[in-house]
């Protein structure tokens, strides 16, 4: 099946994915904490206050809640389905594992809060899988994305306005993700 085809079963299926997505943040909301309500002291001088309080986490044991895709028609994305991951965002809200509570994890999660803040759920699930389809998990736009911004937290080379900065990325992401599936000869 090529990549269009699978952009095609990924469309068809997101009013699931998206319902999916409101149902597991219904069901863990109780256990949600607001970031800014967190010990971590790094977070608060690099990001803005009002978005440490919109970003919950929700710590769990065992495996961060990730949606059955295959059952839902898209075995395709299986392998991402499968892969043992320590955190995942969705909306407003990231789980991690409670053996991954890390300042550097929480950050990569507020980067991918921010990106869905920007692209709203059907654009962010469209560019994600897309970009998962393409790159393949490490290589997908908005995880290099996320990925290259912890690496200069970890660094302490973060400076300026990031939140900005990554809302600009975000949009470039989805210039050219959007180009590609809806011109085929591109892809
Ligand atoms: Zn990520």
């Amino acid at each position: 099946m090529n990549q269009l085809d699978l952009i095609q079963k990924l469309k068809s299926i997101l009013p699931m994915v998206r319902k999916w997505i409101e149902d597991t943040l219904e069901k863990h909301n109780a256990n949600a904490t607001p970031v800014i309500n967190l010990s971590f002291s790094r977070l608060k001088t690099i990001l803005p206050p009002d978005l440490l309080n919109r970003a919950k986490v929700v710590v769990v044991n065992g495996d961060v809640p990730f949606p059955p895709l295959s059952s839902m028609g898209l075995p395709e994305l299986s392998r991402m389905e499968n892969m043992s991951m320590a955190g995942v965002t969705y909306k407003d809200t990231f789980f991690v594992s409670h053996l991954h509570q890390t300042e550097s994890l929480y950050f990569h999660e507020i980067v991918h809060v921010v990106q869905w803040e920007r692209l709203g759920i059907e654009k962010f699930l469209l560019a994600y899988g897309y970009g998962l389809m393409r790159f393949g998990y490490q290589d997908s736009p908005l995880e290099k994305m996320a990925y290259s911004l912890q690496a200069r937290f970890d660094n302490g080379m973060l400076s300026g306005d990031i939140v900005q900065f990554i809302q600009h990325e975000t949009d470039a992401v989805w210039n050219t993700v959007s180009e590609s599936i809806s011109m085929p000869g591109k892809v």
